[in-house]
């Protein structure tokens, strides 16, 4: 399964989630350290910095 990066708004936790692409949809993450839903991810892995719209 892929993994997924996630930083924390609050706490600033960086954490890594391994989770299907139906679970990655649900979008049900949380910060395993201070449980705060607000969660950014971290997309280096997925998206070229020189992606551009088509
Ligand atoms: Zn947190």
């Amino acid at each position: 399964m892929p993994t997924y990066e996630y930083v924390c708004v609050k706490c600033g936790e960086q954490f890594v989630r391994i989770m299907s692409l139906k679970d990655y949809e649900a979008g049900q993450v949380a910060c395993p350290k201070c449980n705060a839903a607000e969660v950014k991810q971290q997309m280096s892995h997925f998206i070229p910095k020189t992606s551009r719209k088509s």
